[in-house]
């Protein structure tokens, strides 16, 4: 989607695949003491598939997968498409949504054939006091896989599992970004378990997991506040505001429009490398300026 994007700046090194919107922020690129990262689709591929599906007592898998599948025809996070594609390798028809709802970070809602249906993260979950089958659950997250929980009219009818993709070249890129001695952290809405999974692939030196849309952009002005200049890198819409608030935002180029017009550089190959490429270029550009 980058080439839709009315960049304001100029491309610097096309070749490079870094897209530079705000020079002055890219100027203070050479200055970064952090990077943090979103997980979904900035450390990971971002592209789900579904691995479990554990219908509670009275209910089968293809009718779990059916309500959810249906409500999550209308989403676009990544989780979403990873079910509606189970859906549809199982034959499952889709059934009509009457209303639809994003809750902000913790999943959706939505009315289906007049009934109430929910797809929620383990936080609403917990917070809601619904009962599920830890053992399970933690299982399945100590993979690495996102859990997501199906509820019909406010009861919990399962459980679905979907496994992400660590990006091979951002374990590369963490491992640069040490030898300049640049702090690297993970930024994710997801669960602690499976931030923790992601973290110990990539040796992420640090994590901060269940964090809402609004409190990463605080989230990224605390660590500011310690003294460091920080830069993002994010490719969801939710992730926009803590672009925003960082020295240095980067989107990723295969991420949201949002994101991208809200960055002051974007990858245009969705190479979380190419962030140590472009504090390379940073340092390059401007040491020979002063
Ligand atoms: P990330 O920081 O990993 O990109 P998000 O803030 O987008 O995560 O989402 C946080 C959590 O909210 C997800 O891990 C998931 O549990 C839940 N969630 C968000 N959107 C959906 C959806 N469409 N269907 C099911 N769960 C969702
Ligand atoms: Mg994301």
């Amino acid at each position: 989607a980058a080439p839709l994007v009315v960049a304001v700046s100029t491309a610097i090194s096309a070749k490079q695949g870094l897209l530079i919107r705000n020079r002055a922020n890219f100027e203070g690129a050479r200055n970064i003491d952090a990077v943090v990262f979103d997980k979904t689709g900035t450390l990971t591929k971002g592209e789900f598939g579904v691995t479990n599906i554990v219908p509670n007592k009275g209910y089968e898998e293809e009718e779990v997968l059916s309500w959810a599948a249906s409500l999550e025809q209308n989403s676009e996070h990544p989780i979403a498409s990873g079910i509606v594609e189970s859906s549809k390798e199982r034959n499952i028809t889709l059934k009509k949504i009457s209303d639809f709802e994003s809750i902000t970070g913790k999943g959706i809602e939505g009315t289906i054939q007049g009934k109430k249906v929910n797809v929620v993260s383990p936080g609403f979950v917990d917070n809601n006091n619904l009962e599920y089958d830890k053992e399970i659950f933690n299982e399945m997250s100590e993979e690495g896989k996102t859990v997501v929980f199906v509820l019909l009219e406010d009861e919990l009818i399962g459980m679905i599992a979907l496994a992400d993709m660590v990006r091979e070249t951002a374990k590369e890129a963490i491992a640069t970004l040490k030898q300049h001695g640049i702090h690297s952290i993970m930024l994710t809405g997801d669960n602690e378990k499976v931030a923790y999974w992601v973290a110990k692939q990539l040796d992420i030196d640090e994590v901060y997991a269940e964090v809402l849309p609004d409190d990463k952009a605080n989230q990224v002005k605390k660590i500011q506040e310690k003294g460091l200049k920080v830069a993002m890198t994010g490719d969801g819409i939710n992730d926009a505001p803590a672009l925003a608030t960082a020295d240095l935002g980067i989107a990723i180029g295969a991420g949201t429009d949002v994101a991208m017009e809200t960055a002051d550089a974007i990858l245009v190959k969705s190479n979380p490398k190419d962030v140590v490429s472009l504090v390379e270029l940073s340092k390059k550009t401007y040491r020979k300026m002063v």
